[in-house]
């Protein structure tokens, strides 16, 4: 069955019955909304931002949902089911071939190396990521703990999860955790945050936690103490200006002194075109940088990342993007700090290359993309990403871009 829903919350995706539910289609949302993050990870193919005639469509209609073109089409012909199934066919083929190299690391052709990690929620994500080949973890979104319940998650239930992803992972792969980020599209019912009129331009990520020490000190403790051994980082989201880095990362050592261990190494997400543009000055102080391009591109191109209809230009590889991902490169490299992505560009097999040509150290995408991404990365060499990703750079629109690196059938 295909769901045509006009929208769905994170939580009714997360419990389609996987069994019966093939794909699904809504009509609000955008690609980097947090459904279509919620149906990436499950490997489920979907459409947001969909007319709102498709909700007339009658049930038991066949149809063709192809997640990514973003089409659906109606009461197919004999001849394009056909098609279809033969098309199903030699993707079946390609990733049989991917998941057989999945476990190898992602080098290019020219020997280059980009690390793959990936995207996760919690412990269950960590484990699926490192069967299919993730080497480590770049984004815990560890708000997923703290939503859709009435209460605070407490220290130790907090520590709990960390420690089991820390688990899941094993020895030697890496965990980011980001610190909670809340606010814009993701309200906690038992933290209110006065009505605002542009919530994602108001107390969103990081600006919630530096408002409430007490909530924010007790999450860093956990986040801490999960990382008493090593192997564990930390980022904070929605960083515009240094002075709330070094906040944080005052609290994250104070609570570490007090636990009377080490600190953890602190970075941030690059996720503000102020934090791209000033990103040689953070790189004297961040040991990383993870750009979330989810919401750098709402941010550059003033374009709500959830807005149904601005959804098609809503596009990562827009050259505006991609110069402010340049520029954070740039400065973080002249300090020899590492720059992941961990937006969701980063899993976009057509993207990885320019991605790569333009010095990204490491790509965190999701869950079900990394054996994809990984050989994408072993398919091209350096130089040609390098070529791609200068070409990209003179362009006008993200359309153009994209017509650079044909997506794969
Ligand atoms: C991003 O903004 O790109 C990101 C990774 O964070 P989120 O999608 O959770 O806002
Ligand atoms: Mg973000």
């Amino acid at each position: 069955t295909i769901i045509i829903a006009e929208d769905l919350t994170p939580s009714d995706t997360a419990n389609l019955d996987r069994k019966r539910v093939k794909g699904f289609c809504t009509i609000g949302g955008g690609a980097t909304s947090h459904v279509a993050i919620i149906a990436r990870s499950m490997d489920l193919p979907a459409i947001v931002g969909l007319e709102a005639c498709a909700l007339n469509v009658e049930n038991g209609t066949s149809v063709i949902l192809d997640g990514g073109a973003g089409t659906l089409r109606l009461s197919p012909a004999e001849e394009e089911m056909k098609e279809v199934q033969e098309r199903l066919i030699r993707m079946k083929k390609r990733r049989e071939e991917e998941l057989a190299s999945a476990l190898e690391p992602a080098v290019t052709k020219d020997d280059h190396k980009v690390l793959v990690v990936a995207n996760i929620g919690g412990a269950k994500d960590a484990e699926e990521a490192v069967k299919l080949g993730g080497e480590g973890a770049g984004l815990l979104r560890s708000e997923f703990l703290f939503l859709e319940r009435q209460t605070e998650p407490s220290e130790d239930e907090q520590y709990e999860a960390y420690q089991k992803t820390v688990d899941a992972l094993g020895k030697d792969k890496p965990l980011t955790v980001r610190t909670l980020d809340v606010g814009g599209d993701k309200p906690l019912p038992y933290l209110p945050i006065p009505e605002e009129e542009n919530p994602f331009l108001g107390e969103r990520g990081i600006r919630v936690c530096l408002n409430r020490p007490e909530l924010f000190r007790k999450h860093l403790r956990a986040i801490l103490r999960a990382g008493a051994k090593g192997g564990l980082q930390v980022m904070f989201p929605m960083i515009a200006s240094l002075d709330e880095f070094r906040e944080a990362k005052k609290m994250l050592d104070e609570e570490a002194e007090k636990l009377g261990q080490d600190s953890i190494p602190a970075g941030i997400m690059v996720e503000v075109p102020a934090a791209a543009v000033r990103s040689e000055l953070f790189a004297r102080e961040a040991e990383f940088f993870s750009i979330g391009t989810n919401d750098l591109t709402q941010y550059t191109l003033a374009m709500d990342r959830g807005h149904a209809k601005l959804a098609p230009q809503i596009d990562a590889l827009h050259p505006a993007v991609l110069s402010l991902i340049e520029k954070t490169i740039e400065g973080a490299h002249k300090h020899g700090k590492k720059v992941s992505i961990c937006g969701g560009i980063a899993s976009d097999p057509s993207a990885v290359p320019i991605l790569v040509g333009l010095g990204v150290d490491k790509l965190s995408v999701s869950v079900p993309s990394i054996p994809t991404v990984k050989a994408v990365i072993r398919r091209m060499t350096l130089k040609e990403c390098k070529e791609l990703a200068e070409k990209a750079l003179q362009l006008a629109t993200a359309k153009e871009v994209r017509a650079l690196v044909p997506a794969l059938d």
